[in-house]
């Protein structure tokens, strides 16, 4: 079961209408997906969060130190690459590379194994994840409120339980189109909204006091993720919860994260964070502090499926009865990849996403969609 090849592919797709949050405009998808084959004939498939070029050079100048090792050794693959990457790449797009690879490995491993991969990581913690929509970005038109309650109403119509807006155009008109968005959707949905960092802690909150009458599920995001400390003031002075995490990598980036006691709830990315060995330290870590975790996941199929495997085992340490809802962020903005790149990776049904018992990641490749996409050089 000897890594014999690892493959990268920068997948494009121009956007039919492009879409903008609080910081800038998107026009196309680019995202870089990994495969990996063994000797034994095995593949895996994995998937880096960030610009995709970058990470298609950090997987090729990773791969010279792990072909040839045991592709189900998963965390001694992991410590090689962190171990040939540390003194000049602590943080950032390498360790996004290291993530495709790892989740292509615990692919790899469920196929090798015949075993789903939230059994390797421990088993099955629930039966269902709930996923919530993001959507409702802002587009260039003259009737953004009207087009940004009809896309609510969508969502509540296809029977999502939960949902996230983008804000950071201003706070007065944050606040009106929230509560718009509130109106259209009732008080039965819950809906989260995220800034993107648009704000500083005064502005912050001046939006979480007046969004607060709206019953806001979570405010992601609200100021830079540098500022650990401001984060904290911000969630005395709101009853918010106050979620973030998307930018940071590594448990050491969380536990800067949570000894700071910065947020009510991490958002992890699993493609660019560490991977889904990393993100299972994550999640231990998380434990500790008695934090919730959400992770965050923007990408395909791939990403999608390994982000509901780990929520499948996610491990909470409250508990009742009526067991907690797990959220998992399920994309709804247009993304031709996400749509088409994978066969059976995620059914969404009746405001549920419930995963099967397929080995791996539990999704199958589509290569007339691979070939499609793939950026050619
Ligand atoms: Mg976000």
């Amino acid at each position: 079961m000897k890594i014999k090849s690892i493959e990268s592919f920068v997948l494009f797709d121009k956007l039919k209408e492009s879409f903008y949050f609080s910081q800038w405009e998107y026009t196309e998808r680019r995202i870089c997906i990994v495969k990996i084959t063994t000797d034994s004939g095995h593949v895996g498939w994995g998937e880096g969060y960030g610009p995709a070029g970058i990470i298609k050079a950090g997987i090729q100048h990773l791969a010279q130190f792990i072909i040839g090792m045991d592709s189900l050794e998963t965390e001694t693959i992991w410590n090689t690459m962190y171990r040939r990457t540390l003194d000049y790449a602590r943080r950032g797009i390498l360790v996004s590379a290291i993530s495709a690879i790892d989740v292509a490995l615990w692919d790899l491993k469920g196929k090798i194994m015949q075993q789903p991969v939230y059994m390797l990581l421990g088993g099955k913690k629930r039966d269902c994840v709930i996923p919530y929509a993001t959507g409702l970005y802002f587009t260039k038109c003259n009737n953004l409120d009207e087009k940004l309650c009809d896309e609510a109403k969508a969502y509540v119509g296809m029977g999502f339980k939960a949902m996230k807006m983008k804000v950071g155009l201003g706070i007065e008109r944050d606040i009106e189109l929230v509560g718009k968005i509130r109106e259209t959707i009732g008080n039965d949905i819950n809906l989260m909204v995220d800034s993107n960092h648009a704000y500083n802690l005064r502005e912050a909150i001046q939006l979480a006091n007046g969004i607060e009458k709206y019953n806001i599920g979570w405010f992601e995001e609200p100021i830079s993720p540098e500022f650990y400390d401001q984060y904290y003031e911000l969630r005395l002075k709101t009853s918010i919860p106050i979620a973030g995490g998307e930018c940071e990598y590594l448990r050491y980036g969380f536990q800067t994260l949570l000894s700071s006691k910065s947020v009510d709830i991490i958002q992890p990315d699993i493609c660019s964070t560490g991977g889904i060995t990393e993100a299972k330290r994550i999640a231990t870590l998380a434990t500790v502090y008695g934090v919730d975790l959400v992770p965050h996941s923007w990408g395909t199929g791939i990403a999608l499926s390994a982000a509901a495997h780990f929520i499948t085992n996610l491990d909470i340490v409250s508990g009742r009865m009526n067991s907690q809802i797990c959220y998992m962020e399920y994309d709804r903005s247009e993304n031709g990849l996400r749509d088409e790149l994978t066969h059976n990776s995620i059914v969404f049904e009746n405001g549920i996403i419930m995963l099967g018992d397929k080995p791996g990641l539990g999704f199958e490749l589509n290569e007339d969609a691979l070939y499609k996409y793939t950026l050619k050089e």
